[in-house]
Order: C-alpha cells, then sequence, then structure tokens
C-alpha cells in the first residue's frame, strides 16, 4: 500500500496530502521543451525536481505513469500570442528545416535529460503528432460557445468563464490584469485581453513552415492546446498532477485549465507542482537570451552531470537558485568526499532490517514534507555517521539513491578499482591514452588502433565517451 506523501498545491496554495484518482496509481503529465534551441541548466532543474517527484512518489508505494509532450509548433516568441514562432526562428537562425531542428533539440535534450540521471517519461509526444486531436478539441470548444472565430484565428473566450485566473490570490489577479492591459502587441481580434488563439490560419509570418488543414483554413496550432490534448490522449479526461515550471502558471497552465475544463464540463487536474527557477548572476536563465549554460558544457569543462543533479537536490524546489561555478566547485568538493565515504563502506556482513526500515521512513517522510531533498540527503549523511555497520549502511544507500540518483554506489565502486590500481599502470595507461589522441587527431587511425589493442593485452580497456576517454581494467 501507498504511504501518505504530501507537497505543495499550487492551485489550493497550501501543502496537502495527495490523494490520487485512482489509489496506488499517479497519473503525471508535464510541460515538455520547446525545441528551438538547446535546453539550459535552469530547464534541467525543473526536470531534475520532477525526476525527483516521481522517484519520491514511486519510493511512498505509488506507480508512476508519467506523460511528456515535445513543443515542435506553436510556442511564439512571447508566451501570449505574440511575436514570432520560435521554432521557425531557430531553422531561420541555423538554415535548418523546422523538423531537422525539432529532432537535433529533442536529442540534445534527452541526452542531457538523462546524464543528470533522470529516468524517461513513460510516454514522449511531439506536438506536431497530435493535430487530429487539437482540431477535434477546438471543434468541441467552437459547438460549446467557448470559442469563436476572428480575423482568420480561433480564440478561447475567457469571459466565459467565471475564474479564470484560477492560480492567483486577489491582489495577483489585479496585477494580471494590469499586466495583460499593457500588453503592447495588441491583436485587435481578441474580444478580451485575455483571449488566447486556439488556431492560427492567419499569422503576421507568411512564412510559417508547417502548417496543417483544418475546418478554418490551412494553419497551425495555438501552443496551449498542446498539453490539455496530449495529457487526455494519454492520462484520460482527470489528472492527478501536472508539473511545470512557475513561469508555466500564466500564461500557459491558466489556459491549460480553461480550455480542458471547458472542454470536458467537469474539473481536469487536482495537484499542480511548480518549481522555481534557477537564475545567474544576471537574473533568470533563459534560452532566448543567446548563449546558453547546458549539461553537456558542464560535462565539457570536465564536470560530472551528477554534481550538478547534487547542487540541485540540495535547495528546496519552491525557491529560486542561484547558479554560479564556485558554488559548483564546492558542491563537486562534497559530492566527492560522500562518494569517498561511500567507498570505505565494506559490504560485507548482516543488514539490520529494522534499521533499515527506521531510516527509510525518515527518508520518505522528508520527502514526503514538500519534497523536502535537501533533508532527505541530510538523512544520508546521518546514516553515514550513525552507529551502524556497514552493510546496513550500504543497503541504505542503496535505497535512498533509488530517489536521489546519485550513483553512490557504482561511483564508489569506481574509486576503490581505481585506489586499487598501480600508479606505475595508470601514468602508462594515461600516455598511450594521450598518444592515441594525437595519432587521432593527426588521422593515423592504424596507430590510433594498435595502441587500444595493446592495451587491450594488457587488460586495460578504453571507451571513447562524450566526457572524453575513460579507461578501466577488465
Ligand atoms: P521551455 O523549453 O522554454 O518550454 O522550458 C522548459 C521548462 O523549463 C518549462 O517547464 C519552464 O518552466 C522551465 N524553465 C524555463 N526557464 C527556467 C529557469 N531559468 N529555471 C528553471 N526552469 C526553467
Ligand atoms: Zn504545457
Amino acid at each position: 500500500m501507498a504511504e501518505k506523501f504530501s507537497f505543495y498545491n499550487s492551485l489550493t496554495r497550501k501543502v496537502e496530502e495527495f490523494v490520487p484518482l485512482e489509489p496506488g496509481k499517479v497519473s503525471m503529465y508535464t510541460c515538455g521543451p520547446t525545441v528551438y534551441h538547446y535546453a539550459h541548466i535552469g530547464n534541467i532543474r525543473t526536470y531534475i525536481m520532477q525526476d525527483a517527484l516521481v522517484k519520491a512518489l514511486t519510493y511512498a508505494g505509488y506507480e508512476v505513469k508519467r506523460v511528456m509532450n515535445i513543443t515542435d509548433v506553436g510556442h511564439l516568441s512571447s508566451d501570449a500570442d505574440t511575436g514570432e514562432d520560435k521554432m521557425l526562428a531557430g531553422a531561420k537562425r541555423e538554415h535548418k528545416s523546422v523538423m531537422e531542428i525539432a529532432k537535433f533539440y529533442t536529442d540534445a535534450f534527452f541526452r542531457d535529460f538523462e546524464a543528470v540521471g533522470n529516468k524517461m517519461p513513460d510516454v514522449i509526444e511531439p506536438a506536431t503528432n497530435c493535430i487530429p486531436e487539437f482540431i477535434h478539441m477546438i471543434e468541441v470548444l467552437l459547438q460549446k460557445g467557448y470559442a469563436y472565430q476572428a480575423g482568420g484565428n480561433i480564440y478561447f473566450d475567457t469571459s466565459k468563464l467565471d475564474d479564470y485566473y484560477v492560480f492567483s490570490s486577489s491582489v495577483e489577479k489585479e496585477e494580471l490584469q494590469i499586466g495583460v492591459r499593457d500588453d503592447v502587441e495588441e491583436d485587435i481580434n481578441k474580444k478580451n485581453k485575455t483571449d488566447f488563439v486556439l488556431w492560427f490560419t492567419k499569422s503576421k509570418f507568411e512564412d510559417q513552415a508547417l502548417k496543417w488543414d483544418s475546418p478554418w483554413g490551412v494553419g497551425y496550432p495555438g501552443w496551449h492546446i498542446e498539453c490539455s490534448c496530449i495529457s487526455m490522449k494519454h492520462l484520460g479526461d482527470r489528472l492527478d498532477i501536472h508539473c511545470g515550471g512557475v513561469d508555466n502558471i500564466f500564461p500557459h497552465h491558466t489556459n491549460e485549465i480553461a480550455q480542458s475544463e471547458s472542454y470536458l464540463g467537469h474539473d481536469w487536474c487536482r495537484y499542480w507542482f511548480h518549481s522555481n527557477h534557477l537564475n545567474d548572476r544576471a537574473g533568470k536563465m533563459s534560452k532566448s537570451k543567446g548563449a546558453v549554460l547546458t549539461v553537456s558544457v558542464l560535462m565539457e569543462k570536465g564536470y560530472d552531470p551528477l554534481v550538478y543533479r547534487f547542487f540541485c537536490l540540495q535547495s528546496h524546489y519552491r525557491k529560486p537558485l542561484e547558479f554560479s561555478f564556485d558554488v559548483l566547485d564546492n558542491t563537486r568538493a562534497t559530492y566527492n568526499k560522500l562518494i569517498k565515504r561511500v567507498s570505505e563502506l565494506n559490504a560485507r556482513g548482516e543488514v539490520s532490517e529494522e534499521a533499515k526500515k527506521e531510516y527509510m521512513d525518515r527518508f520518505r517522510e522528508a520527502l514526503s514534507d514538500d519534497l523536502n531533498t535537501s533533508m532527505a540527503i541530510t538523512i544520508l549523511y546521518d546514516v553515514l555517521k550513525a552507529d551502524l555497520d556497514d552493510a546496513t549502511k550500504l543497503s541504505i544507500v542503496e535505497s535512498f539513491d533509488t530517489v536521489l540518483s546519485l550513483d553512490l554506489i557504482g561511483h564508489a565502486k569506481k574509486l576503490s578499482e581505481d585506489a586499487s590500481v598501480d600508479p606505475e599502470l595508470e601514468k602508462y595507461v594515461l600516455e598511450q591514452i594521450a598518444k592515441r589522441a594525437e595519432a587521432k587527431k593527426a588521422k593515423d587511425f592504424a596507430t590510433a588502433d594498435a595502441i587500444r589493442n595493446e592495451l587491450l593485452e594488457k587488460g586495460v580497456e578504453i571507451k571513447d565517451t562524450r566526457e572524453g576517454v575513460k579507461w578501466q581494467l577488465i
């Protein structure tokens, strides 16, 4: 049976006990990346904290089904309906087709996503796969009187709702109304300033690359419709948890709720999990700012991607987090010390199941306290300090790492192996690796292969990885 689990619900603005629609099961939807550029480490912070939520729920005994979309059409350069399509802008920038851009950045995204220890979502669906579903939802919204056609586009009519700003307090509602009024690029087709586009046939950008036939003419979907449709396609008419970054709350999630509940005629999603931003000294990290710091770049600079995960897990997901290389260097030192301590544990001996349960309960309770990952890490240190035998400690570390995903045991094993390597052999291997790199640079592949084979004969296997050449004794 699944255990009690609580976290902050942005809809009710309270930490609430999670009660799923179906006992023991969780349906979860995550807004995926807009694939016109690399995902920066800020985006990846959001996905690390969502991964921690998935794994914490799993640790508490739930079976989680997670769906993620890929935004490959419709997201304009402003989150409101103004500006150019981000995908088209990316394609123009790189002189490629929109689909080439989408494929390239989707692959890059999932490489970084997995490198930081995230579990792949159960379903990944690009928006361009679901055009018939979008058209169907828009047709129903038109039939029910929640949408209207103007100037060639289809708009959602927000005045039909009693409460459009569902996430906001009354003060915030006023601020938002002022903000929306001040929007400089006014669309004269809209009946209300908060109305949003469901389907575009008329855009200022006539060279829109991806277009589909629809009952309203050839065009393309608005951004918000994709998440409602993709979620319902895979998770049904009622959803347990919807995740995103805080910037998604308005207008994206507000609009998702408006159209979904109008379409369905009943409540849609009960729990909304929003994580806060990663900032650098210049402010919020943003893809549109140009040069982006990615997980791959961190790896090229020699950081283990799990050090970045550790950095994220040490702070609470609802607080903004400031990134700097100084802090990352400190985190790396702490991570390395942690690995060293785990590597010193001796696996032999009997595991005390009673002690293990006690710590597992504490760990689960910390996570159930609004996903308090830093407290969960403190409990990991408590285990290492505790008066327990090594086998018990190791077994608890292994269990905690199903949530933390810091590869504590794997890295510790590697450290012990490295420590047992004869320093003379290590020196020789590193020299040979350098020689091989030179040979490869000079396109002398025969020498490069000969070096690899010679090392293999000595029981040393070398592998070319994205983090550089790795070697191990076989
Ligand atoms: P995007 O690819 O721009 O649609 O963003 C992907 C995810 O990253 C969304 O859930 C955003 O809310 C989130 N996000 C955007 N900027 C940041 C940031 N600076 N820090 C953390 N998450 C972010
Ligand atoms: Zn979304």
